[in-house]
């Protein structure tokens, strides 16, 4: 075949486990920029901040921190938060309190390398370094905000050591909601229902101000309210996340990403806010690179229950393609390493055969979703392997020989089949009760986005320089990840550069 042949194998790659069943977002008529000269300003603040969620909060907290005047942010959504806020709180920190206290050796370095390998070679090494070294102080304002941790740390695909934090709720709102009563208390003006429209610039091309409509209906994409002229004494920080939802412009970059590919984001990640930049000039970076994630089930919408149990069990299960009853990835390989191998999990005609993730279930039950697994009908529990291979249809005497064959790992340490590190595994063998979920891809994070340096500046495509006035944090910004970014470093990578932005703007530098 061709280098240019249509493959209808690709194409069919990710379709046919629709869970959201989506219509495609059409993307709305923004405002684009005007000109200063032109605008009557209704509102100003110093600091302007576009977004609710980790990288927009942090920013707001740490410019009141920094002695900025009037910090305002402004969300489209009725709630605040964003994807932050129902993200699995999984927070990756080297050289973290927890790991000293868990004796666990860990560094920036180790780190950093880590991602390297995960980002193909594509990644931004000095962003993830900054990222690495200021970690510790974003975990800092989060706990200094309230916000609580599970008293254990998670070792998560692609990380060499364990190095994860999880809120006590398993969710980022364990996060986001400290961080917002932080910010208003410390006098950071909320404002709900407004999206930002297009930017307002001077003369020179430089950012001023922005245009926001009020009283927003995301999901009817309408704006019953008036435009808004805000102006922007200082910076406008653009934090909008990621555009997993928007089906178009996901799809221009990848066509297997259709309608029918579940999705766990909210269905505000639509990045129009980063198509505004892209007007302004800002350098679009690695749009092609639209994550999944190997750890979501079929059986719910979302990121839904299963996706935290997963993570966390994979360390210590066996995932296998029911079609042979053998396993076929490492399970904690990194994302985009699993995601393809459970793409390639299909019967002869190309439709999906989701593989099934096996664990021990007294190991399972440790994770706080594994009742819920149960309850809402998304995981199964079976008193034997003959009822387990009988209910999804695998060939039990494969499947008996794997199972042998992975607790011979389990017990000498080492995986002979994939090189899975098997530390977190010790002891935990694959044996009755079994617990099974079933385990199938959704687009998940973007790591595509504009580019940004180590200030948060974003950096204009003609002239290389930083376009005044005008800032970035968050998954709005790319190629800091490279191919695929490891789980859990999103969080800091979001608030370290919220952070940023704060003292670059504190600084008089935006
Ligand atoms: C289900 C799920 C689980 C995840 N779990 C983890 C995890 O455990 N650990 C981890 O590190 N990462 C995780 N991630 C990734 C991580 O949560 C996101 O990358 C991160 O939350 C992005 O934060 P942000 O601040 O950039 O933007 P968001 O939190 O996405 O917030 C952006 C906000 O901007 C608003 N907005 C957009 N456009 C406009 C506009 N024009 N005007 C006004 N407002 C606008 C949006 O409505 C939204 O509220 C997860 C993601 C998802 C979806």
């Amino acid at each position: 075949m061709s280098e240019h042949t249509f493959n209808p194998t690709r194409r069919k790659l990710m379709q046919g486990i629709g869970v959201t069943g989506l219509a495609a977002v059409a993307a709305p008529s923004f405002a684009g920029d005007r000109y200063a000269k032109d605008v009557q300003w209704h509102q100003s603040h110093d600091f302007v901040i576009i977004g609710s969620g980790f990288a927009a909060l942090a920013a707001a907290i740490e410019a009141k921190r920094k002695g900025i005047q009037s910090v305002a942010i402004y969300e489209q959504m009725p709630t605040f938060g964003g994807n932050s806020s129902i993200n699995g709180g999984l927070f990756a920190v080297p050289g973290s309190p927890m790991q000293k206290q868990e004796g666990v050796k860990d560094s920036v370095d180790r780190m950093v390398d880590d991602q390297l390998k995960s980002g193909r070679g594509i990644a931004d090494e000095a962003l993830l370094r900054h990222v690495a070294e200021h970690a510790n102080e974003a975990l800092q304002m989060t706990l200094d905000a309230g916000a609580e941790y599970l008293p254990y740390l998670q070792q998560l695909g692609g990380h060499s050591a364990p190095r994860t934090y999880q809120t006590t709720v398993a969710c980022g709102a364990g996060i986001t909601q400290p961080l917002y009563k932080e910010a208003v208390q410390l006098g950071v003006e909320m404002h709900s229902r407004c999206r930002m429209s297009g930017f307002i610039r001077g003369d020179q091309g430089e950012v001023l101000g922005v245009t926001v409509e009020t009283r927003y209906y995301a999901d009817r994409k309408v704006s019953e309210g008036e435009t808004l002229a805000i102006r922007a004494n200082k910076a406008v920080l653009v934090a909008t996340g990621g555009f997993s939802q928007n089906i178009n412009l996901r799809m221009a970059q990848d066509p297997t990403l259709t309608a029918d590919v579940g999705c766990t984001n909210i269905k505000g990640a639509t990045g129009e806010a980063m198509l505004e930049m892209f007007r302004l000039g800002a350098v679009p970076v690695h749009m092609a690179h639209i994550q999944s994630g190997p750890w979501a089930s079929p059986d719910e919408g979302g990121f839904g229950y299963v996706s935290n149990y997963s993570i966390y069990n994979f360390p210590h299960s066996m995932a296998i393609n029911r079609m042979t009853g053998k396993r076929f990835m490492n399970e904690i390989a990194d994302r985009k390493t699993r995601a393809d191998a459970q793409l390639a999990n299909r019967d002869a005609q190309g439709n999906p055969v989701p593989p099934l993730m096996i664990t021990h279930y007294h190991d399972a039950d440790k994770h706080p979703n594994c009742q819920k697994v149960l309850k809402y009908g998304v995981g199964w529990k079976f008193d034997t392997l003959e009822a387990l291979a009988k209910h999804f249809d695998v060939p039990l005497a494969p499947l008996k020989a794997q199972i042998e064959q992975y607790n011979g790992y389990v017990k000498s340490g080492v995986d002979e089949q994939f090189g899975k590190p098997m530390a977190k595994a010790k002891d935990k063998y694959i044996k009755a009760p079994y617990m099974v979920v079933r385990l199938w891809p959704k687009v998940h994070y973007c790591q595509g986005g504009v580019k940004i340096n180590q200030l948060a500046q974003v950096e204009d495509s003609l002239t290389g320089q930083p376009i005044k006035g005008l800032l970035a944090a968050g998954e709005v910004a790319g190629g800091i990840h490279g191919v695929s970014r490891l789980g859990s470093c999103s969080i800091p990578e979001c608030m370290v550069m919220g952070i940023t932005a704060a003292r670059t703007v504190a600084a008089g530098k935006a």
